[in-house]
């Protein structure tokens, strides 16, 4: 039987942290048994902002370094970054003919942007999700890994789809969403999600001595004033991590931090020693890849030419569809 296909662009954001392989990279991973799978570093979205562009080229081979440390196999999956294939650009300058504008402007997360970003309101940013409809329709995916919050995004992917397909003929497939529940990972500072931008992650490249000491500097009980004050985990970040990696000692732990056995200093030791078990054999094949001279880049460029393969296909249909000469 034919597998499907899933398409799924992440924003270069360097070396990838726990929140980002809870939430994302470990479905990843799994996701290439089943799927042909095709992952993609989007480096263009990530102009929209203009913020450390003269970063962009260093957190793409980070992060394309720490996927493959995580699982991701270029045996599996096309691994790639977005603006290696131009042709995207293309696919949304046409897909942009068919989208009406009353649509971009509705969607809500363009209206934040507006009021986080006054100064810079550019087309880029309005047009975003034409140039992530052209992402995903481009290799003609049909699967789109996404948590709740995003359903919006691919739903108006499929409206702009279906009038392509409306105006020119069937051609596009409508992308399906495959709904996971990502946990979200709350950050070292205890209230926001896990982000580099916060400064609030733990990255999973760190080494355990830097992963020890982020975590002691982590939010714990607020009411916990002093060692014997009885802890409320329910409330507490480092016992929501635990979860993760301590997950069998979760009552212990929780009963200790009531009854003030156990201070917040050993219960972050236990959290930073079972993260660093956990993490060491990421570690260990991230330092082996690293050590591959050109390795990485080899695998994007790779990446790249196999996209561009299914790109070239793609745009040459869409622009007999339309009429092109
Ligand atoms: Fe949190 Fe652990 Fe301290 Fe309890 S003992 S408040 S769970 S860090």
């Amino acid at each position: 039987m034919k597998k499907g296909r899933v398409f799924s662009g992440a924003r270069p954001t360097g070396k990838q942290h726990i929140g980002n392989y809870l939430g994302a990279i470990q479905n990843y991973v799994k996701l290439q048994e089943n799927y042909d799978c095709i992952y993609c570093i989007v480096d263009i979205h990530a102009l929209t902002t203009l913020e450390d562009t003269h970063l962009l080229k260093a957190n793409t081979y980070d992060m394309m370094l720490d996927w493959l440390a995580a699982g991701l196999d270029p045996q599996k999956s096309i691994l790639f970054v977005q603006s290696h294939v131009p042709e995207v650009t293309e696919l949304h300058t046409l897909l942009s003919m068919v989208t009406p504008l009353g649509w971009l402007l509705r969607v809500a997360t363009f209206k934040e942007k507006v009021k986080m970003q006054p100064h810079n309101v550019n087309y880029g940013l309005v047009g975003y999700p034409v140039l992530m409809t052209s992402d995903i329709v481009l290799y003609k995916a049909d699967t789109v890994p996404v948590g709740e919050d995003q359903l919006p995004h691919l739903e108006l992917a499929r409206e702009i789809v279906r009038r392509f397909n409306f105006i020119f003929g069937e051609t596009f497939i409508e992308p399906q969403a495959k709904l996971t529940n990502f946990p979200m990972v709350v950050g070292l500072d205890g209230e926001r999600k896990m982000s580099k931008s916060y400064d609030n992650q733990i990255e999973l490249a760190a080494t355990p001595e830097e992963t020890a000491a982020k975590i002691m500097t982590a939010f714990t009980d607020p009411a916990r004033k002093f060692r014997n004050d009885p802890g409320h985990p329910e409330v507490c970040n480092i016992y929501r991590l635990h979860g993760f990696y301590t997950s069998l000692k979760m009552p212990e732990i929780g009963e200790k931090c009531r009854s003030a056995q156990i201070g917040c200093v050993e219960c972050k030791r236990l959290l930073a020693e079972n993260l660093n078990k956990a993490l060491a054999p990421f570690r260990e094949r991230r330092a082996q890849i690293a050590q591959r001279s050109g390795y990485v880049q080899e695998v994007i460029a790779d990446g790249a030419r196999r996209a561009q393969a299914l790109a070239r296909e793609t745009l040459k249909e869409v622009k007999d569809k339309m009429g092109l000469p």
